[in-house]
């Protein structure tokens, strides 16, 4: 597919929402009738095991495996590593083998651009890959940045993340400014919003003020609810475990945002054209 659209989910803080959105968002583009990869980009395997493949250890291929054939230019079956998901999603699984291979990349030649070279050979298949990216700002997440085409920004309405935002924006603009210039933020996703707080309001003007003005802020959030991670540990998206629940329809809406988000990009790039 000539427009497949890299999305990496970003955010060096554990916690935020990241995989829960990756889940979410990956299986709504699919129901919306959009061929979807997820790439697990965390050594901790929460979104394999989300995605109901517990027993990571004995798993025969892992995105470290394929980036490790990337590394050593051996020409490899790209899509022999990819899992098969019920709810019409494609899944690129990790292990714990993904640590030692971020300390093999440092060393690498192609030490940015592994996760990039191997994307690029699945990138026909795809209208959207969404990479799942590690709680660290290190070589694999800087390979996810450097492989994505945009940013999607999960945020915890609990906590006002100010530090943590200012690191993650250096390395963005980093990232554009020496491997990936096109590379874009997507927008800031407020997670785990809880309704009956001042504070998710204080996150928001918080964020609004400091960043509204170059960051879109979507106009979904996701609420705090329990089925949210109950679903996580069947092994299903919101939407198979609980259709009717407000993290459901939350989901829902920010999967239309992002595809008509997608629309604009495509309506720019032929402007431009
Ligand atoms: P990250 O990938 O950023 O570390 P996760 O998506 O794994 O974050 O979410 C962290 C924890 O919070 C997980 O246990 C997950 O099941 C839970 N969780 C995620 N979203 C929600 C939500 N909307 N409501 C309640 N719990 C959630
Ligand atoms: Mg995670």
């Amino acid at each position: 597919m000539p427009n497949c659209k890299t999305i990496a989910i970003c955010n060096q803080k554990g916690g935020v929402g990241k995989t829960t959105t990756t889940v979410n968002l990956g299986v709504g583009l699919a129901m919306q009738g959009k061929k979807v990869l997820l790439v697990d980009a965390d050594p901790q395997s929460d979104l394999t095991a989300c995605l109901g493949w517990r027993d990571t250890d004995n798993l025969e291929e892992t995105l470290s495996t394929k980036l490790s054939e990337v590394i050593r230019e051996e020409n490899a079956n790209p899509a022999s590593v990819i899992l098969h998901h019920e709810e019409g999603v494609d899944l690129v699984p990790a292990n714990l083998d993904l640590s030692a291979m971020e300390m093999t990349l440092v060393t690498a030649m192609s030490r940015e651009t592994a996760l990039r070279t191997y994307l690029t050979s699945l990138k026909q298949h795809y209208d959207y890959i969404l990479i799942d990216c590690m709680p660290s700002l290190g070589m694999i997440t800087l390979n996810a940045l450097t492989a994505a085409d945009s940013v999607i920004i999960p945020v915890q309405a609990q906590y006002l993340p100010a530090k943590g935002m200012t690191q993650l924006m250096q390395t963005i603009s980093k990232v554009r400014k020496h491997i990936n210039p096109k590379l874009k933020i997507e927008g800031m996703l407020l997670t785990l919003v809880d309704g009956r707080t001042n504070l998710s309001r204080t996150v928001v003007d918080s964020l609004q003020r400091n960043y509204g003005s170059v960051i879109k802020m979507y106009r979904s959030t996701i609420p705090v609810a329990v089925k949210a991670a109950e679903s996580a540990a069947e092994g299903k998206s919101i939407y198979a475990y609980e259709p009717n629940s407000t993290v459901s329809k939350a989901y829902a809406e920010l999967t239309k945002e992002v595809l008509n988000d997608g629309k604009k990009d495509r309506v720019r790039a032929s402007d431009a054209r």
